[in-house]
C-alpha cells in the first residue's frame, strides 16, 4: 500500500467559445477548430484506497442517468492506470455532480481528467500532467483539455491543444435543460445536413474568424470576442430540438450574444461584466422558465487537487 489514503480533486465543466467543424477524417473522427474554456462549475471527486485492485464508484449530486458500472468514464480513468502501471491497489471513487450531465459541458471528461489526477496521487504514480494528457486522450477527445484547464485552441479531433493566455474574466449565463443530447448523434445529424446540401466544410473559411477569436480572447477585455463567437453544431443541436432553436432567438432578440456549447443543449451567454451578467441571470430566470439558469466564470482551473492525506 502506499502511503496516501484520500484524495480530493476537483475538475472543471468547460464551455466552447467557438467550435468550427471541418470534413469527417479517414478514422471517421471529425477534423475541428476548438476553443474551450473552464468555468467555475466543478464535479469533486474523493479517492479512497482500498486493499485489493477493485475499482468502485458512488454518484451523489445531479447524477442522474449515469452509470456507475465500467463505462463510467471515472472508473475506466482509474482502470487505464491500474493496467498501463501494474497497479495492485484499488480505490473507491466518491463524485459530486454538479456539471450538467449530457449537456455539452464535459463532464464525463472532467470526471475521468479527476480520477486521472487522483489516481496518480493515491497510488503514487509520479506521472506528470503531460503524461496524464496523454493517457486522458485515450480515454475521450475533451479528457486532455480538463487537465490543461483555463483557455485553449485545439485541433484534430480535439487532441492537439494550446493554451491562450487569458485576457481577463468572462462572466457566463448558462442556460441548461433537464434532457440531454448525444455527441454523436448531433454529429451524424450536422453530417447529413451537410450531405442534403452537398456542402464541402474547409476549416481554412473559418481560419481567419477563429485566429481573430483567439487574438481577442487574450486581449485585457472580457467581451470584446462577442461577434467571434460560433458553433457549426447549432443547427444539428436545432434540428434535434427545435425548442432550442427557438429559445436561442429569444435571447438573441433581447440583445444578448450567446452559443451553443459543444454538442448542447446547453447555451452559454456572455455579458461584458459581473453586475450585467447577475442581472442577465435574473432576467431569464423570468423569460426563459423552460430553462435552469446558472451563473458561472471563467476560465478557472482544470483538473485540481484540493487534499490530500
Ligand atoms: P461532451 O461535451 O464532452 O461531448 P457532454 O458534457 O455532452 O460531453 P457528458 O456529461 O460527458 O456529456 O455525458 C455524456 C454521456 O457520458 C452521458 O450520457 C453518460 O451516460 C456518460 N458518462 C459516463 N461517465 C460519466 C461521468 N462520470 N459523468 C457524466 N457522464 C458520464
Amino acid at each position: 500500500m502506499g502511503a496516501m489514503r484520500y484524495v480530493h480533486v476537483s475538475a472543471s465543466g468547460k464551455i466552447n467559445p467557438a467550435l468550427y467543424v471541418g470534413d469527417v477524417r479517414e478514422d471517421g473522427y471529425h477534423d475541428l477548430d476548438i476553443f474551450f474554456e473552464s468555468l467555475d462549475i466543478f464535479d469533486e471527486i474523493e479517492a479512497r484506497a482500498v486493499e485489493g485492485g477493485e475499482v468502485s464508484i458512488v454518484m451523489q449530486g445531479a447524477a442522474g442517468g449515469v452509470p456507475c458500472d465500467d463505462t463510467n468514464l471515472a472508473v475506466r480513468a482509474a482502470r487505464l492506470l491500474q493496467e498501463r502501471y501494474g497497479v495492485t491497489q484499488g480505490v473507491e471513487l466518491t463524485i459530486t455532480k454538479r456539471i450538467p450531465v449530457a449537456g455539452g459541458m464535459a463532464g464525463g471528461s472532467a470526471d475521468a481528467a479527476g480520477a486521472l489526477l487522483a489516481c496518480n496521487e493515491l497510488w503514487e504514480l509520479g506521472l506528470g500532467r503531460d503524461e496524464l494528457m496523454e493517457l486522458g486522450a485515450e480515454l475521450g477527445a475533451d479528457v486532455p483539455f480538463c487537465l490543461l484547464g483555463s483557455l485553449a485552441r485545439a485541433s484534430g479531433k480535439g487532441e492537439v491543444l494550446h493554451s491562450i493566455q487569458p485576457g481577463y474574466l468572462h462572466f457566463w449565463t448558462l442556460l441548461t435543460f433537464p434532457e440531454g443530447l448525444s455527441t454523436p448523434e448531433v454529429f451524424k445529424r450536422l453530417d447529413a445536413l451537410r450531405e442534403e446540401r452537398g456542402v464541402h466544410n474547409s476549416l481554412e473559411a473559418t481560419r481567419e474568424a477563429a485566429d481573430t477569436l483567439e487574438e481577442l480572447l487574450g486581449q485585457p477585455d472580457n467581451s470584446a470576442f462577442a461577434p467571434y463567437m460560433a458553433n457549426d453544431l447549432t443547427e444539428a443541436v436545432c434540428a434535434l430540438r427545435p425548442e432550442l432553436g427557438e429559445i436561442l432567438e429569444r435571447i438573441s432578440d433581447m440583445g444578448l450574444a450567446r452559443i451553443v456549447s459543444g454538442a448542447g443543449p446547453t447555451i452559454a451567454i456572455l455579458s461584458e461584466d459581473y453586475e450585467t451578467a447577475n442581472a442577465v441571470a435574473n432576467h431569464l430566470i423570468e423569460t426563459v422558465p423552460e430553462a435552469t439558469i446558472k451563473r458561472a466564470n471563467g476560465p478557472a482551473a482544470g483538473a485540481h487537487l484540493r487534499h490530500s492525506e
